[in-house]
């Protein structure tokens, strides 16, 4: 209720300034170092220079305090092999903003000590399925049964704990179904499920969902679950209607923006077609309306809450009847689904990564060559 009346706030007096374009949630990854590999994850493809990069604490929370947003998703990389975690944790709670920390629970367990439950704080773990479709997801066995412990120890401390979902095109919908069942004896307060996103370095191509099975798989899970009503989402209920194809909806990737050790990411948390150094540069300076379904190759397919989710939000401030609707009467699993965006005037997909990762790692040479300077003149 907290997170909803002070969020909400920010959004009205976002409106009533007539701010058209404001973030909503800070995505921020401090390293893009895993202690996984996943299949599904364009973020780990990185040499090794980069991967050891850091967000120091004060980056962080300078980014927190740049961008000004309400809600704060550490995510990366796994988080907690940051060693400032704790610190930067704290620094943002302190900011009274709420931290959504991401994790793969790997090493949730240990590490619970360091941090202390807060309406501020939830805890958002990995999971994609039930054993069988979680192990399979992460390609590790085993990882399922130490997030679930993780999840216990975390619930009898006191912590709030969400799990967040990514679905590909192998997930059954009875499958999904059961294991959103299977989340209330586990004592999760929220659910944020999502299709995965089409990451351009992911190894696994083959199991992306494009967007008409996109919204038949979200019918036939939220058939299942009275409408989705069975369940605990930690998403809007639009947003929700706009997965099971009843919206149609433009992107709004502003409502997410990312800032990583590249800098702040052009234009969304899962593009990285170009970085800038401040929160400002990049609302000012990204050419927003090519981007998004419809506008470019690389949105096609994309239905994800970051970039749907705010969009979601600001139509439910917008049109509050008709989110009441439908988060009382629950989503619409039956006939005809909204129109979709047409894709015949999008722009063709640009491959840029390569072009990053060497200015990257020059800056890195860079900055190192100074550092070793200054050590000899010490
Ligand atoms: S549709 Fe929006 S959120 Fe999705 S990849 Fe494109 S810009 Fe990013």
């Amino acid at each position: 209720m907290l997170q909803k009346a002070l969020v909400g706030a920010y959004i009205v007096k976002q409106q009533l300034t007539g701010n058209r374009r404001y973030p909503l949630a800070l995505m921020l990854e401090p390293l893009f170092r895993c202690n996984l590999a996943c299949n599904g994850c364009g973020k780990i493809d990185y040499p090794d220079e980069i991967l050891n990069q850091r967000l120091s604490l004060e980056e962080c929370l300078g980014a927190v305090d740049e961008c000004g947003a309400p809600v704060v998703s550490i995510a990366g990389g796994e988080p907690l092999l940051h060693r400032d975690m704790p610190a930067i944790v704290r620094g943002i709670i302190a900011r009274r903003k709420f931290v959504y920390l991401c994790t793969n629970a790997l090493l949730m367990e240990k590490k619970l000590d360091d941090y202390q439950p807060s309406p501020f704080f939830v805890w958002s773990v990995h999971l994609d399925g039930d054993e069988e479709m979680h192990d399979r997801s992460v390609c590790q066995e085993g990882v399922y049964t130490r997030a679930v412990a993780a999840i216990a120890a975390a619930k009898a401390r006191g912590f709030r704990v969400n799990i967040n979902c990514t679905l590909f095109n192998d997930a059954k919908p009875e499958q999904v179904a059961a294991f959103f069942d299977s989340t209330k004896a586990l004592g999760i307060d929220g659910i944020t499920v999502s299709p995965g996103y089409a990451y351009e370095r992911a190894p696994d191509q083959q199991h992306f969902l494009n967007r008409e099975k996109t919204k038949q798989l979200f019918r036939d899970v939220l058939a299942r679950g009275r409408k989705g009503k069975d369940w605990s989402f930690s998403q809007s209920s639009l947003f929700l209607d706009f997965l099971a194809g009843n919206q149609t909806y433009h992107c709004t990737p502003w409502g997410n923006p990312a800032r990583t050790v590249f800098g702040w990411q052009r234009p969304c948390y899962l593009l990285g077609e170009g970085y800038t150094k401040t929160f400002r540069e990049l609302m000012d300076t990204t050419d927003w309306d090519a981007y998004g379904t419809g506008n470019y190759e690389k949105c096609a397919d994309c239905m994800v809450h970051s970039g749907y989710e705010a969009t979601a939000v600001n139509d439910t401030v917008l049109h509050p009847l008709k989110a009441m609707k439908v988060a009382l009467r629950g989503v619409r699993t039956e006939g005809a689904m909204a129109p979709d965006l047409p894709v015949d005037k999008q722009r063709p997909a640009q491959y840029t990564f390569t072009q990053h990762v060497e200015i990257k790692l020059a800056d890195i040479k860079r900055a190192k060559q100074v550092q070793e300077v200054a050590v000899e003149t010490q």
